[in-house]
């Protein structure tokens, strides 16, 4: 495993927990046995389940981040801001 615990399979338990609010990447819904990722993004409160293919892993900071958050802050500031784990 190379990118450790962030990213997951999605199971039953997970499922039912964050179905409830669904993905806030794209507000569709998660399946089972689909890849998902604890990411950064533009909302509020830190990490967050989103689909594997919405988020791009930030070297940098060894997370993940939602693919928009991610470009925006690209193109906004090249510096680590230091939130890390
Ligand atoms: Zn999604």
């Amino acid at each position: 495993m190379k990118y450790n615990s962030q990213r997951f399979i999605m199971d039953r338990e997970q499922l039912n927990a964050l179905n409830a609010e669904g993905c806030p990447a794209c507000g569709g819904k998660f399946t089972l046995g689909e890849p998902v990722v604890l990411a950064c993004g533009a909302w509020e409160g830190g990490p967050k389940v989103i689909h594997d293919n919405e988020a791009v892993f930030d070297r940098r900071n060894q997370s993940y981040v939602e693919r928009k958050c991610y470009a925006a802050r690209m193109a906004s500031t090249p510096v680590n801001t230091g939130v890390s784990p």
